[in-house]
């Protein structure tokens, strides 16, 4: 795999780590969160079906070896419910 390359935990696709979602557990606290900070990262695409695999089979909170709050789960679909309303704009 090429540098800053990354893989989606869901469907496993490959690209640019700029195209994913990053989840962080930061350490040492152990805390969930997204996009920033240092620690254990998982990547996923902004899309449904990659996010509600991660959601239904726990694939987040296994990459992360970590339990991943409901809340955050609820960021991320609000994020893609907005990222669609964009483009129904443009
Ligand atoms: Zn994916």
């Amino acid at each position: 795999m090429e540098p800053n390359y990354r893989r989606c935990l869901s469907c496993r696709q490959v690209g640019p780590k700029k195209q994913f979602w990053r989840i962080v557990r930061l350490f040492p606290s152990g805390q969930v969160q997204l996009d920033e900070g240092m620690g254990r990262s998982a990547y996923i695409c902004p899309n449904p079906n990659c996010l509600s695999t991660a959601q239904k089979k726990n694939r987040l909170g296994r990459a992360l070896r970590a339990s991943v709050p409901e809340a955050l789960y609820q960021t991320l679909w609000q994020r893609l419910a907005s990222s669609n309303e964009i483009q129904k704009t443009n």
